[in-house]
């Protein structure tokens, strides 16, 4: 897919640059100031987000003029921003991300030459390719009862396969022969499974790059035992936010931890690491996950040379010993300027042991927009869920449910508490709480059940029970649009 950047009447890749709060305008001065000297032609428009946003009354953290600046330039390099603590205040990254849709956060962590790690020696190198706007991090929640919350999972298989296109690209472009897609699809087989397979079937379009399934508990097991074995990681958002901050301390920490944020239109390079306030204006931290972003946006909008002697002046200065604060402590310590000075002199210069890859560019996936991604030819409605809050006793509530329902198309199949089916009994010993979940199956083994009809069940279960929230359940082409409880026949 074409990369969309505006180039300046004098041949420039316009970026919008944002300074950020508290370390922030540090590390990317650094930034800048490395890209200009390898003779990268880009220019930078300033615009603003984060604090000193929020305190303008701005609730988003994003002014206008910033979105616009975004929407022009397509690029992004910006600084940490922070979130302001409080109640009901939205994250200017998180805002950032979703307005532009980057759908991919890929976090590359490698072994660097003088950073002292319990796995030096060890060749870790390796890229997080982690799905950025969907699953539980929609943020979806629901008060359900006065002591029970919910968050909705939401995984889509057009999200799933844009992530794991992406993580494929990821690997091409970076020569990787090894792909794994970590899930937790042994427990949750719609929303993981959806991730789980459709990397089965899209990885048999990249017949040249070997694709593993891992557990990602185990995944998180293994990254700690022997983090060498991994390539490219490509998984869920929750899953992904953990293993890439794991993978981020297994080699020397957030002042290390480069990421970009790729969405179709827009792509947003930055630090992992967060605004770090005690250490603002004291030219004391760490630039390298800053200047690395750098690389990263620089190889995006095909300034390959440039990206490249930077890589090579920033392993050269650790090779060199040049290192800051947090790998070598307050004594000997290169402040951010002096690190910053030792990169510049070493550009291009190639690191005599550190290993530098070749980069081809990132081809970004194409997928289809359409909302409609998986089209059925056939669909039936076959039951419905209705959740209840009720301090009933089980037995008490699952007869009063079936009596309720006598003489119309549903019956109950069963009652569970937290996904574990209790009525009819089991022999369970569930801890129950006042949320219910009350399966009612059609009764007619082909039928389709109406709205009407649904609506009658749940205002006959709602004659005596207070209903916080209904499912349909759902066939697509014969296959079931819903998992059983535990227990469940
Ligand atoms: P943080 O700013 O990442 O800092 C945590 C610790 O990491 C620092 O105290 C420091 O460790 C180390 N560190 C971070 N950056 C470093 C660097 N460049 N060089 C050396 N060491 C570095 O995390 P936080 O304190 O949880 O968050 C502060 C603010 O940043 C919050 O408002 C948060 O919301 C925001 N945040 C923004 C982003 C973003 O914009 N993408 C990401 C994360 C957090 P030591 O104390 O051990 O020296």
């Amino acid at each position: 897919m074409e990369r969309k950047v505006h180039v300046t009447p004098s041949g420039r890749t316009l970026v919008t640059l944002i300074p950020g709060d508290g370390i922030g305008p540090e590390v990317v001065s650094a930034a800048r100031r490395v890209v200009e000297a390898a003779g990268a032609k880009i220019e930078w428009e300033e615009r603003a987000a984060g604090a000193s946003v929020f305190k303008q009354g701005i609730a988003s953290g994003v002014p206008q003029d910033t979105i616009e600046s975004i929407r022009k330039t397509r690029v992004v390099l910006k600084g940490p921003l922070e979130t302001p603590v409080g109640f009901g205040e939205k994250s200017a990254n998180v805002t950032l991300r979703k307005l532009f849709e980057t759908y991919g956060n890929i976090r590359p962590v490698r072994e660097f030459p003088g950073v002292r790690t319990p796995y030096s020696g060890r060749g870790v190198d390796l890229v997080v390719v982690r799905e950025n706007v969907e699953d539980l991090y929609a943020g979806i929640e629901h008060m359900e009862t006065p002591g029970v919350a919910q968050c909705l999972k939401l995984i889509s298989r057009k999200g799933s396969e844009k992530i794991i296109r992406l993580g494929f690209e990821v690997a091409l472009a970076e020569g990787r022969k090894r792909v794994h897609c970590a899930t937790k699809a042994n427990i949750m087989k719609l929303t993981e499974g959806m991730m789980k397979r459709t990397f089965e079937s899209v990885a048999k379009e990249y017949p040249q790059i070997e694709a593993q399934h891992i557990i990602v508990d185990n995944c998180a097991h293994q990254l700690v035992k022997k983090p060498e074995q991994f390539e490219v990681i490509i998984t869920t958002n929750m899953n992904g936010d953990i293993l890439s901050d794991l993978t981020s301390a297994l080699i020397g920490g957030l002042g290390f931890a480069p990421s970009a944020n790729i969405g179709a239109e827009v792509a947003i390079f930055e630090a992992v690491h967060g605004s770090a306030p005690k250490y603002a204006g004291k030219n004391s931290i760490n630039p390298t996950a800053v200047i690395l972003s750098a690389v990263l946006m620089l190889r995006h909008v095909g300034e390959m040379a440039a990206a490249a002697a930077i890589e090579q002046g920033v392993l050269s200065s650790l090779e060199d010993g040049i290192l800051t604060r947090d790998v070598v402590g307050d004594t000997g310590a290169a402040s951010t300027t002096a690190f910053t000075d030792a990169v510049i002199q070493r550009l291009g210069r190639k690191p005599k042991h550190a290993k530098v890859r070749d980069y081809r560019p990132l081809n970004l996936p194409n997928v289809s927009s359409d909302p409609d991604f998986v089209k059925v030819s056939k669909r039936r409605v076959v039951g419905v869920d209705v959740f209840v809050e009720s301090a009933l006793p089980v037995e008490r509530l699952g007869k009063s449910v079936e009596d309720l329902v006598k003489g119309s198309s549903v019956e109950l199949k069963m009652v569970e508490s937290r996904g574990t089916k209790i009525y009819p009994s089991t022999g369970a010993m569930t801890d129950t709480v006042d949320h219910y979940r009350c399966r009612l199956m059609q009764r007619a083994a082909d039928g389709d059940l109406s709205e009407a009809q649904v609506l009658d069940v749940v205002t006959r279960v709602g004659a005596k029970h207070r209903w916080m929230h209904v499912e349909k359940l759902n066939e697509f082409d014969g296959a079931p649009g819903f998992t059983k409880a535990q227990g469940e026949d």
